[in-house]
């Protein structure tokens, strides 16, 4: 069983359903469409969908290739870099819709009949047998058992917390307010992830997959939102941008939605396993937003789950499961997601640190501001090279072959 149908959870249970496997995806909401899901997919996002025989489905949900990275500091352009920053051409980070893609990923999983979906009800605890996890108690009252439960259940993992998996938490010192701006394309940012840095704070800005514009306004951790209206917002945002971005945030005022806090929580579960429970993705790891990370480590730790599941999953044709071949088997996943997750989450926070730096720090600002001419070319340069782990993973996934039909 799995439970939740973010990208970890929807990815598995297609991957196990294509293999045969009896998978029961349990998914709290009926729609997929909440706020803000995240879009970026980076190219080890793009090997994972890849490895799992899914590129294709990409091209049947809205989706749009990044044109490159843009950083601005008080209004004047420090640098850009063209995607895809001197990687495989073949695979740019990419804006994708991702309730479309989940969308796409559970209708493709309907068509096993090893697959079952329950939509609408959240699992509210988990069922034990003799200290292993048995199952999962969704808050109508079923019960509903399995001798595997994989939680994909997001940064608030309740399955986790019912398991006593403590997480382990790291300082997050920002939170975002996440803004959409109905307009229409092309807009002044050219397809790229642009960051506005200046003395009234900092904001990023891209043209959604789905159309529009997505602003995230840099707060600090349990800042007040400050009270403005939507013009005051749009102000605040054409103050840190060149004369153009500008002009145009004010064009299309109007189209400005109303924000939404999004908590920024980072941390790593001090184990990822409980006899007859995984959890992947954000529930083992929340990611921090910062350079896309959370949607392609959790598309990552599928593939990588069901590599190791599936041999003795088809192999066990009949129930129960060897209960100590399946705890060995959940161990081997955990050490080997572990290290690329607690590498890219110090990449990540190290990223932060320095965008941190910036905004504090007015004269250095100032200084770079000015020497962007000259220095702009070394600095693109360079962020260039620091970018390629939070790109493309820190080592090549695992090709094993996967094979589609029943044991
Ligand atoms: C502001 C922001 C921007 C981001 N942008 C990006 C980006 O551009 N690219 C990127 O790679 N990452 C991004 N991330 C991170 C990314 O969103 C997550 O890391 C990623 O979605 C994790 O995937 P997941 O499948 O583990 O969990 P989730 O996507 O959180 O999915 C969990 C699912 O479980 C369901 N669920 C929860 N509780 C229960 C329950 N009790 N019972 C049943 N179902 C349940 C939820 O409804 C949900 O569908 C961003 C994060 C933030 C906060």
């Amino acid at each position: 069983m799995v439970v939740g149908a973010g990208p970890a959870g929807a990815s598995l249970a297609l991957l196990l359903a294509r293999s045969g496997v009896a998978v029961t995806l349990v998914e709290a909401s009926s729609s997929l469409a909440r706020q803000f899901r995240g879009e970026a997919l980076m190219p080890s996002g793009l090997e994972a969908l890849a490895a799992m025989g899914l590129t294709n489905l990409l091209e049947t949900v809205p989706h749009r290739p990044l044109q490159g990275w843009r950083f601005v500091l008080n209004g004047c352009e420090l640098f850009h870099a063209n995607e895809p920053l001197g990687g495989d051409p073949q695979r740019p980070c990419t804006l994708v819709n991702q309730p479309a893609l989940l969308e796409a990923l559970l209708l493709e999983a309907q068509g096993y009949p090893s697959f079952a979906l329950e939509r609408g009800e959240p699992v509210s605890d988990l069922l034990w047998d003799q200290g292993r996890v048995a199952g999962v108690r969704l808050r109508d009252g079923r019960h509903l058992e399995a001798e595997l439960v994989v939680a994909c259940d997001g940064r608030a993992s309740l399955v986790r917390q019912k398991a006593g998996l403590a997480l382990v938490g790291s300082p997050s010192s920002i939170d975002l307010l996440w803004f959409q701006l109905a307009c229409p394309s092309p807009s002044p940012l050219q397809g790229r992830f642009t960051t506005l840095v200046g003395p009234e704070g900092v904001f990023s800005a891209f043209d959604s997959a789905g159309g529009g514009v997505q602003l995230g306004w840099v707060l600090g951790k349990g800042e007040r939102v400050p009270a403005c209206s939507r013009d005051e917002w749009i102000e605040r945002m054409a103050t840190l941008s060149p004369p153009e971005l500008a002009a145009w945030l004010r064009q299309w005022r109007a189209g400005l939605g109303d924000p939404s806090r999004l908590a920024v929580q980072v941390g790593l579960a001090e184990r990822w396993w409980a006899p007859g429970l995984l959890l992947l993705g954000d529930a083992a790891h929340p990611m921090s937003p910062v350079r896309a990370q959370g949607i392609n480590m959790a598309l990552r730790d599928a593939w990588v789950a069901s590599a190791k599941l599936l041999p003795l999953l088809r192999s066990a044709l009949q129930p129960p499961l060897p209960s100590s071949a399946l705890d060995g088997v959940l161990v081997a996943i955990e050490a080997e997601r572990r290290p690329e997750i607690s590498a890219l989450q110090a990449l990540q926070a190290a990223e932060a640190a320095r965008g941190d730096q910036l905004r504090r720090q007015n004269w250095l600002r100032s200084g770079l501001a000015l020497a962007a001419p000259v220095v702009g070319p070394a600095i693109a340069a360079h962020w260039s090279h620091q970018q390629q782990p939070l790109r493309q993973g820190l080592s090549a996934l695992p090709m094993q072959s996967v094979r589609p039909g029943p044991p």
